[in-house]
Formats: structure tokens, C-alpha cells, sequence
């Protein structure tokens, strides 16, 4: 039985005084139902982790190098964010892989490192609007989820997210359907890949997810939860989500 996961990504959002949102979410969401973690911006890494200690809310980072240390500068290796207290890192997230070039290699490579740290990666990949238009979005997932993702991965060692690069933000939503379908072949390559292993293997959908289409979406089969950005900034958006998450 795959544990579901509320993640939310603040991308460069909030301060020192955001973190509060993390005591209302561990005061009503302590019943364990569900993994409930949040990635705020690195400077905010270690008073979160501090400030979380101890209750059911963990803490992850967005983004990480490859490498565990040395001349990158404005880099942070997954060493020091476990360092920091964090348990998880985003990598691959279409913004990252937009405005910093990233391949699939080096999301793998980023990937590997943060299992090398002892933290889990969330490897985010998703289709253009263009790319599902033409028909490709299949084939461009699946090409994405051979290249990004790291040989030996497990279900407590990798999390995958499917996010439309068109629904990041936007408001629109795929239709069940089309979550389904992409969900199913991801479902079907990890099992492909690495055997049995690959259905404990969590997949979260991402991009516009809210609490108005929460229910929907976690009803689809190997959808185990969700990426949220947007509303993921407060804890009045943030914790029905998470509700409908324990009540799915
Ligand atoms: C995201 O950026 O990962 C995301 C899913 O954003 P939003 O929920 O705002 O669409």
C-alpha cells in the first residue's frame, strides 16, 4: 500500500514570517493519514525543519546539485540540505528545466546525489501544450521518466510527479482522463523497469491542483497525491487539500 503525499512547493515565495502556516498545518494534520511536506525557498530550510520537529509536517528543498560540494557558486548540494533537516527535494521541475537548461541527465544525476544524501527526490516531468496537441504527450513522459529518473529506485527512495507543463499556475486542469492515461503508463514503465518495486513507487499529479478539484483528482487510480504550488502558500488553501487527501 503506497502512503499518500501532500507536497507543496512555495517556489520563490515567503519569509521568516510564512512559516507559521507549518503550526496550523502539523495542529490539524497530526492524525498521520497521510505525508504531509512542504518546500519552502533554502534560506528557510533549516527554522522550518527546526520548527517542524517532532510533528507530522516534514520539510523539503526544491531543487539541489549533483555534486556534494565545491566550486558552484549559489549552489546547494543534497548533503547540506539534509543537513538542514530536510527529508525531500523537487528536482526536474519544468521551471528548472526551462530557465536553467536542465536535461534529464542532469535531473538523474541530481536525483542520485539526493539518494546518496538519504533524502527522497520528487522528479517532476510533464508535456508542453504543443507537445499534448500533437499527440506526443505519451511518448514525451515516458521518455522523461526513462532518462530522469535513477536505476536502483525504490518506492522509499524516489516519488515521481506528473505536471502538464500548461496546467503549472494556469488553472486549467487535464481532464480525469488524461490524468489517468499519463498515470497508467508511468504506472506500467516503473513496473517495466524495476519489477514489483515499481508499484510502491508514489506518483503525484501537479499543476493547478486546489481544493475545489481535489477529491476528483485523488479518486484516479495511481494518483497518490499531489505537487501543489499556489495553494500551497497558506494553510487556508493548503490544508483541505490535504484533507481530501486523508479522506481519499
Ligand atoms: C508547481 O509549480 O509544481 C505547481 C503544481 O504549481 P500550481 O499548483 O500553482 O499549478
Amino acid at each position: 500500500m503506497r502512503r499518500k503525499l501532500a507536497a507543496g512547493n512555495w517556489k520563490m515565495n515567503g519569509t521568516k514570517n510564512s512559516l507559521e502556516m507549518l503550526d496550523i498545518l502539523a495542529q490539524k494534520h497530526g492524525s498521520n493519514l497521510c505525508d504531509v511536506l512542504v518546500c519552502p525557498p533554502h534560506p528557510l530550510l533549516i527554522p522550518a525543519a527546526t520548527r517542524t520537529k517532532g510533528t507530522a509536517v516534514l520539510i523539503g528543498a526544491q531543487d539541489c546539485h549533483a555534486e556534494e560540494k565545491g566550486a558552484f557558486t549559489g549552489d546547494t548540494s543534497a548533503v547540506q540540505i539534509a543537513d538542514a533537516g530536510a527529508t525531500y527535494v523537487i528536482v526536474g521541475h519544468s521551471e528548472r528545466r526551462d530557465a536553467h537548461a536542465e536535461t534529464d541527465a542532469h535531473i538523474s544525476a541530481k536525483a542520485s546525489a539526493a539518494q546518496a544524501a538519504g533524502l527522497t527526490p520528487i522528479v517532476c516531468l510533464g508535456e508542453s501544450f504543443e507537445q499534448r496537441e500533437a499527440g506526443n504527450a505519451l511518448p514525451i513522459i515516458t521518455s522523461q521518466l526513462a532518462g530522469s529518473v535513477p536505476d536502483g529506485s525504490t518506492g522509499d527512495t524516489l516519488v515521481v510527479a506528473y505536471e502538464p507543463i500548461w496546467a503549472i499556475g494556469t488553472g486549467k486542469v487535464p481532464t480525469v482522463d488524461q490524468i489517468a492515461e499519463v498515470h497508467a503508463k508511468l504506472r506500467s514503465e516503473l513496473v517495466a523497469r524495476f519489477g514489483d518495486g515499481g508499484q510502491d513507487i508514489r506518483l503525484l499529479y501537479g499543476g493547478s491542483v486546489k481544493a475545489t478539484n481535489a477529491t476528483e483528482i485523488f479518486a484516479i487510480p495511481d494518483v497518490d497525491g499531489a505537487l501543489v504550488g499556489g495553494a500551497s502558500l497558506t494553510a487556508d488553501d493548503f490544508s483541505p487539500i490535504v484533507s481530501a487527501l486523508e479522506n481519499s
